[in-house]
């Protein structure tokens, strides 16, 4: 761009047409962040449906495990139930009375020991009670989980449909806006755009707001003329002035 050759209201053209620009840049990124961010949120809840799959499993395996030492239990007395049969079958053979004594007496602990063991399995049959309702809390959990997420992936995916259509929209204007702008300008926006994620800065009470540095008096009355394309010595974004780009030129 040779200075000189453009009018004023033809600069001022430009530069609205770069903050066109720069809007339009800025919600892209939003709504490429938005778009972006969706797997990654649906993996996020996709683990809560993985944690209460484990924890079912867990309680199942936990579940199994009472009932395996129910069983263990129930050997036991079976054990113990043939062995006081045979001491009573022993006890007809008995030959003396001291003998008998001491059988009836074995026979009365053995029965004894059985009996501990019964307590036993009625305890393990509370256990397993309880172990069952774990399992039953745990498919739950687990059912609660996958509607959540469910619901979540209904939502997540019509937002995805919206912002990629927004996106068409928003890619549309950019286009329009480009066509807009000399390649010379267009140039020093990418530049900037490209290093710093902004191609064009206001410029308020004489600072720069891209990088905030002052800016000259030279480049303020460049600014002020409204004739070329004044950028940031210090950041190089393009610069320009609210009140010259609002004012209407006659
Ligand atoms: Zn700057």
């Amino acid at each position: 761009m040779v200075p000189g050759t453009v009018t004023r209201e033809e600069q001022r053209q430009q530069v609205f047409q770069l903050v066109a620009l720069r809007d339009v840049d800025r919600l892209r990124a939003q709504t490429t962040q938005l778009i972006e961010a969706v797997p990654r949120i649906l993996a996020g809840r996709q683990r809560d449906v993985s944690a209460a799959k484990e924890g079912l499993e867990a309680a199942k395996a936990k579940l199994q495990g009472f009932k395996s030492h129910l069983k263990t239990y129930e050997l036991d007395l079976a054990d113990r139930e043939g062995a006081i049969q045979k001491a009573n079958a022993n006890l007809m053979s008995a030959k003396t009375n001291q003998e008998y004594s001491l059988l009836v007496a074995e026979i009365a602990r053995k029965k004894d020991d059985k009996g501990k063991v019964e307590e036993q399995i009625l305890e393990q049959f509370e256990v397993i009670k309880q172990g069952e309702k774990m399992v039953k809390d745990a498919e739950a959990r687990l059912k609660e989980a996958q509607a959540e997420f469910g619901a979540f992936e209904e939502r997540a995916k019509q937002e995805l449909t919206e912002h990629k259509a927004e996106l068409v929209g928003q890619d549309e204007r950019r286009a329009q806006n480009r066509r807009a702008l000399d390649a010379e300008v267009l140039k020093v926006y990418d530049r900037a755009f490209k290093a710093l994620g902004e191609g064009v800065v206001p410029v308020e009470a004489n600072i720069c707001q891209g990088c905030f540095s002052s800016i000259t008096p030279n480049d303020r009355s460049r600014l002020l003329s409204g004739r070329e394309l004044v950028t940031c010595r210090v950041c190089s974004r393009i610069q320009y002035l609210p009140e010259v780009l609002q004012a209407s030129s006659a």
